[in-house]
């Protein structure tokens, strides 16, 4: 029988976790289900009860439900605990076991596939919600030397610096006063300002330098915006989130069945469908 999985989360339809999962799958002879289950907050545990009563052994989990997802486990890996938030979720005897691979995705997409070296770097990072608290950990973990959150509602880039536990390493700045932080090695754009109606708070051409790699956890058409402000500020890479969003699939699919699927031909097919 093929084991069944899930990516649960609202809204969900868009989501293109199931064709990655299937390509991993059949590159790696696993046979498997995954499927799309639309659920918000007050519905996940009921709908996770009736996919495990079903056989699901293990999921993602996406907006709105990371926070949701920890709430629920009965234990936790080290990346999901320094985040708050859970995207993984894998069935352990008798309970639910929740990872966090949003932040390991990130680092090993671009170093292994941007050829970008983390370690010295000054990462600026904006956004403060679930996948900055994903990330944030991961970057710190591959040695950058700091790291400044701007969030456009300051407190919640206070508390994400304060859960990091890293005084003078990792620190908040106001958004509006970021040309008073100098430049960054790397900018990393974690808002889903491209997806709301209000356009984010300008950014400074003084936060850019010559070696400078702007880089977006979104992907597609919510992408261009900032990686448009990034070309023309100058940057000298533009990266989008797809190779993150087939990595920590990837990470995922490790956790349930072992293997580590290649990753290159899922995300070459996907870059053709999406640009
Ligand atoms: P959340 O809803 O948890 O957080 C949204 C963040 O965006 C908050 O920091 C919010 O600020 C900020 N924001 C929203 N609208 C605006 C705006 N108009 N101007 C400035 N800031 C704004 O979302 P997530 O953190 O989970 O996701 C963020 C983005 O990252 C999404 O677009 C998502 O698709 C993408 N993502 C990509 C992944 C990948 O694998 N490539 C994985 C996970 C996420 P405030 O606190 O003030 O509301």
């Amino acid at each position: 029988m093929s084991a069944l999985h899930a990516v649960f989360g609202q809204p969900i339809s868009h989501s293109r976790s199931p064709a990655i999962h299937a390509a991993f799958g059949q590159a790696e002879g696993i046979a498997l289900q995954y499927r799309t289950i639309e659920t918000g907050v007050d519905s996940f545990p009921a709908a996770l009860q009736a996919f495990f009563e079903e056989g699901g052994r293990g999921a993602n989990v996406t907006l709105p439900l990371k926070e949701a997802a920890f709430a629920l486990c009965g234990s936790h890996g080290t990346a999901a605990r320094r985040a708050g938030a859970v995207n993984t979720l894998v069935w352990q005897q008798d309970h639910w076991h929740g990872e966090n691979t949003d932040g390991s995705g990130l680092v090993r997409d671009l170093t292994s596939r941007h050829g970008l070296d983390l370690r010295g770097c000054r990462v600026l990072l904006l956004g403060a919600g679930g996948a900055a608290r994903g990330v944030a950990p991961a970057l710190l973990d591959a040695g950058i030397t700091e790291l400044v959150v701007a969030n456009r509602t300051p407190a919640r880039a206070d508390t994400l610096v304060d859960a990091l536990g890293e005084p003078g390493r990792a620190v908040s700045a106001y958004w509006e006063a970021l040309n008073e932080q100098g430049d960054f090695e790397i900018i990393i754009n974690a808002t889903s300002a491209a997806r709301s109606d209000t356009p984010p708070p300008k950014l400074s051409l003084g936060l850019v330098n010559s070696r400078t790699s702007a880089v977006d956890l979104n992907y597609g058409a919510a992408a261009v915006p900032f990686l448009s402000w990034a070309r023309a500020a100058g940057c000298r890479k533009q990266i989008d989130g797809l190779g993150m969003l087939v990595e920590q699939a990837a990470a995922a699919f490790h956790l349930w069945h072992g293997r580590h699927p290649d990753t290159d031909p899922v995300y070459a097919q996907l870059r053709t469908q999406t640009g």
